[in-house]
């Protein structure tokens, strides 16, 4: 036992061994720092890939943690305990009436509306990010936040004992709001927009000495999105799907699947595929689709004005790089407006019963115009990537669902309400047979 201990923690530590720069490649320790001295690009983790080839088998993934923690040797963390609050393994599922509705054959849903401990996917980078944190001795963790970054920080942070401090756009919905506060972090809510609150925290962390998740910690923190790509491998039987559809806020996260996909190729563990990646934005806040849309390799940055505040970046840091990989995998990326985005979340909730919010609303009615625009083939298995739950942004469907029947608690009243609800029932189908 203490032998397979110690075999495991001499293989983590030699398959992460520096952080390179992805523009010219200068190597630096592995360090709070996310951008090169020399050049300004993003740094990355470095892995030997060769050695997990040797190490890591199918089997091996499978005896781990049922939480991210199983692809542990994929991720810049050394400590044989990491912070694992059962974040990842989120359902794969096979859609069936949502798929009919679209008209595609072999649609899945990866559902992270239902991650742990709150409820979307950012759980995943600050269970990295944190536990990183941890390794280079900071007592204090912050982030810049779109509102499910905080929730995630002040969560796990709270579960690690590590003080926290988390900045927001003070235009938030109620629900992000109070899902950082009942943690007990302190909330600074900045009068401005995520870029603002953004451009103030690079300047909080170079002079207080926090640890910044998504800016100091970036290069740690964005690889716990390559278990999006993960999970889906092993969940589709070790298989890469055909076309996946994702939402882009900084671009990071649909870089990082892409990411992963190619690493889980490299070591072994699934066949060569081409994967199709598609991008969704929100209109009011898509620097990157109209970049694709412009065949610019650059990003105009935009200030954002959209119901889908979670994916609402005008100045995505990884904006280039999600537009090199929809080019270079033949995929695409498309905006919807706010009404769409709506749709989209009413179609997910009533065809598979999954309340997302807006990021995932957004997702959907980009999947569903790219099946409308011939740009998804049917028969591609194509995996949706639904990224946050809607109980968190109520706000943005309220007025556009009904409305309960308030009844007496007797049985005349309920008839007459049942009466009343099916005569609207037919209406609207008449309407809709219009
Ligand atoms: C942050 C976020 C995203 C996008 O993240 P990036 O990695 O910055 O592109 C998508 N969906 C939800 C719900 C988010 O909170």
């Amino acid at each position: 036992m203490t032998q397979a201990i110690q075999a495991s923690t001499t293989q983590t530590a030699a398959t992460f061994s520096a952080l390179r720069c992805k523009e010219c490649s200068a190597e630096y320790e592995l360090k709070a720092i996310h951008v090169c001295e020399f050049c300004f690009g993003p740094l990355e983790v470095v892995y030997d890939y060769s050695a997990l080839r040797r190490t890591v088998t199918r089997e091996s993934i499978q005896a781990g943690p049922n939480s991210i923690w199983r692809y542990r040797s994929f991720l810049p963390v050394a400590s044989d305990r990491p912070i694992d609050v059962g974040t990842g393994m989120t359902p794969l599922v096979k859609t069936n009436r949502l798929a009919r509705r679209l008209g595609l054959k072999n649609l899945y849903i990866k559902n992270d509306a239902v991650n742990m401990p709150t409820l979307s996917f950012k759980d995943r980078v600050v269970s990295v990010a944190l536990t990183r944190a941890r390794e280079l001795g900071f007592t204090t963790v912050s982030c810049a936040s779109t509102g499910n970054l905080a929730n995630s920080t002040a969560a796990i942070a709270a579960h690690a004992g590590l003080d926290c401090c988390v900045f927001i756009p003070a235009d938030l919905e109620a629900g992000k709001v109070l899902g950082t506060l009942i943690y007990g972090p302190t909330v600074m809510a900045v009068q401005g927009n995520y870029d603002q609150v953004n451009r103030l925290c690079s300047e909080v962390a170079n002079t207080h000495g926090w640890g910044f998740v998504n800016i100091n910690l970036r290069p740690y923190y964005s690889e716990g999105s390559k278990t999006l790509g993960y999970e889906v491998a092993e969940q589709l039987g070790w298989q890469l799907p055909d076309h996946i559809v994702a939402p882009l806020a900084s671009g990071s996260l649909f870089t990082k699947i892409y990411k992963g996909f190619q690493e889980f190729i490299k070591v072994g563990l699934v066949d060569d595929k081409a994967v199709r990646f598609s991008g969704a934005q929100a209109e009011g806040c898509s620097p990157i689709a109209q970049a694709f849309r412009e065949g610019r390799d650059f990003i105009n940055p935009v200030k954002p004005n959209t119901v889908a505040k979670s994916i609402a970046i005008g100045n995505p840091a990884d904006g280039v790089y999600a537009l090199d990989v929809a080019r270079k995998t033949n995929g695409n990326i498309e905006s919807v407006n706010d009404a769409e985005i709506i749709d989209g979340i009413k179609l997910l909730a009533e065809t598979e019963g999954i309340f997302t919010e807006t990021a995932g609303g957004t997702t959907i009615a980009v999947l569903k115009k790219l099946v409308e625009a011939g740009k998804i083939d049917p028969d591609e298995t194509t995996v949706a990537y639904i990224t946050g739950n809607g109980l968190k942004t109520q706000e943005a469907v309220q007025g556009c669902i009904g409305e309960p029947f308030t009844i007496e608690p007797k049985l005349d009243s309920f008839e007459r309400a049942l009466e009343r609800s099916q005569t609207l029932d037919r209406l609207e189908w008449q309407q809709v047979l219009v």
